[in-house]
């Protein structure tokens, strides 16, 4: 590259706008069907624990509904639900898919970095009316 050439490409770099984005202060654009983390519906979810066995991450749980829920499926006669650890999930959706009640609710949310390792416990049990 010649001088000038190389010259003019410092000068361009140097006054055009950063390629990367200064994110979490600086949020991307997401495309609404982008695939985020899901979650069981528990009012809909019968406890069959499909997803967890189809699951090729081994990232789902069966776990049981604390007390203190109202609502859960009546055909959920163990009180179980699919526990997703989103530190583990692929996002290949094969739950969503594979689930004969279609339980899962999806989000194109990502942004799921914390303290604590992230999972669908809350998600979940808010589908659920707390009575206690
Ligand atoms: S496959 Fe559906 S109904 Fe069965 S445990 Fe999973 S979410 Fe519940
Ligand atoms: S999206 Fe795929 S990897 Fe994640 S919990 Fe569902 S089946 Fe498992």
């Amino acid at each position: 590259m010649t001088r000038p050439k190389l010259i003019e490409l410092v000068l361009k770099n140097l006054f055009s706008k950063p390629a990367t984005v200064q994110f979490p202060y600086q949020k991307t654009d997401v495309e609404p069907d982008y695939r985020g983390i899901q979650y069981a519906d528990l009012t809909k979810c019968t406890g069959c624990s499909l997803c967890a066995i189809e699951c090729p991450a081994e990232a789902i749980k069966m776990i049981q509904i604390p007390p203190g829920y109202e609502g859960v499926n009546p055909l959920n006669k163990r009180m179980i639900y699919p526990l997703i650890d989103y530190g583990k999930c692929v996002y290949c959706y094969r739950c969503v898919k594979i689930c004969p009640v279609n339980a899962f609710i999806t989000t194109n949310k990502y942004d799921i970095a914390g303290a604590s390792r992230p999972t669908s416990e809350e998600l979940s049990l808010s589908t659920l009316k707390k009575v206690s």
